[in-house]
């Protein structure tokens, strides 16, 4: 049979979390490779899931998503960042985040558009564009002063006439970057100038260390009206598994992802709606003490990736962080990711496997922090095996 797989999806075969997870089960490794965490979200919170169930919450619930979640989404968006969504036609519930950039994408770009993105970027989002025939044009980060950012030339030089939309993932996966109000200036500028849409990826929103802040790039003047605004709850509260997202947008571009979304999985499953309903109006505290342990496990993480030789650099946000090898004398991050179980029983992320331009990335290693002490101890006790 001949390949049966479209051609524009035949770039997207195995992942490297398939392969990676295998080799730590394998050799019994600890597998910092996948993000996720390895506890549980708020106990109130799961309790009103298993509520749901129980009290006959298991029928489709209305396509634009559950009243009481969209009224909790847009009473969030008002508290924490001063921007107003009506719960009626300015949010759409998804099936986590990534159904909501696929829908956009597709809502929002023609074959042929260009959509600029950072690399290192989320793997689903090449794979949306290439979906929609449209046209990734990649923007590079590159560590500065031990973070990485883009430098405003080159992204003023990825526009064309044909640029329709940037994703922006801030803070950012798999760099931990959180943009400064300076680098979101830059892009809500540009956005204005030759009316782009902005489709904002979220998720981390609520987990920056350091008091750094996250700022929406809606909040910025002129913005709110060209911005897609996503986010989801299984990073907010620990439940990746709940795949319980959300978009928030002035009317015609909700309608316009809704669109498209309602022939994807018309609706969001129900019985998640309700308990993140609660975790949002009930549970910001239990986010806040998670945010300081996740931290604490940042620096431990960091300590003994340093100890083991590694350069690393400190990330403002997320579940990652990055380190450079090249001080442990390797130069190419697939190769030692093959061996760091043989080497010191630790799985992790090969960070060339986020860009499009791989050799840009070849130097960097990804690890994840959001796991138990136990977990992150026993890894920087193994590490040590390297030095
Ligand atoms: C985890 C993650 C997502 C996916 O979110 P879901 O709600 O699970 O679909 C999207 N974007 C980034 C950057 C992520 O890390």
């Amino acid at each position: 049979m001949t390949e049966p797989l479209v051609s524009r999806m035949r770039a997207f075969g195995t992942t490297i979390f398939a392969e990676m997870s295998a080799l730590a089960v394998q050799t019994g490794s600890i597998n910092l490779g996948q993000g996720f965490p390895d506890s549980d979200g708020p106990a109130a919170m799961l309790d009103r899931a298993m509520d749901a169930i129980a009290g006959g919450g298991n029928q489709y619930p209305p396509g634009p998503g559950v009243p009481d979640l969209r009224q909790a989404v847009s009473a969030h968006r008002a508290t924490h960042y001063g921007l107003v969504y009506d719960p009626n036609g300015e949010v759409l519930v998804t099936v986590g985040a990534t159904e909501a950039i696929a829908a956009s994408v597709l809502a929002l770009c023609e074959p042929g558009d260009e959509v600029i993105a950072f690399e290192p970027y989320y793997d689903s989002y090449a794979a949306s564009i290439a979906l929609a025939g449209a046209r990734l044009a990649g923007v590079t980060l590159r560590p500065v002063e031990g973070r990485f950012t883009f430098d405003p030339d080159e992204l003023r030089a990825a526009v064309t006439p044909r640029t329709r939309a940037i994703l922006v993932n801030s803070p950012h996966n798999p760099t931990g970057t959180v943009f400064t109000r300076d680098e979101l200036a830059v892009i809500a500028e540009l956005c204005q100038e030759h009316g782009i849409i902005a489709i904002t990826d979220e998720v981390y929103e609520h987990l920056t260390f350091d008091g750094v802040e996250h700022i929406p790039l809606a909040t910025f003047p002129g913005m709110r009206e060209r911005t897609v605004m996503i986010s989801s709850a299984g990073k907010t509260f620990s439940v990746t598994g709940w795949k319980t997202g959300w978009v928030c947008a002035p009317r015609p571009l909700v309608t316009a992802v809704q669109t498209v979304k309602q022939f994807l999985t018309f609706t969001a499953s129900g019985p998640w709606q309700f308990a993140v309903a609660y975790g949002l109006r009930h549970e910001m505290g239990w986010v806040a003490a998670m945010r300081a342990g996740l931290q604490d496990k940042r620096d431990r993480l960091m300590k003994g990736l340093a100890l083991a030789g590694f350069r690393v650099l400190k990330p403002a946000g997320t579940y990652f962080v990055q380190t450079d090898i090249r001080p442990l004398g390797f130069t190419d991050g697939l190769e030692l990711t093959r061996k760091l179980p043989s080497l010191a029983g630790v799985v992790a992320i090969p960070t060339q496997v986020f860009y499009e331009h791989p050799e840009r990335g070849a130097h960097f290693v990804r690890f994840a922090f959001c796991k138990q002490y136990e977990v992150i101890d026993e890894a920087v006790g193994r590490l040590k095996r390297l030095g």
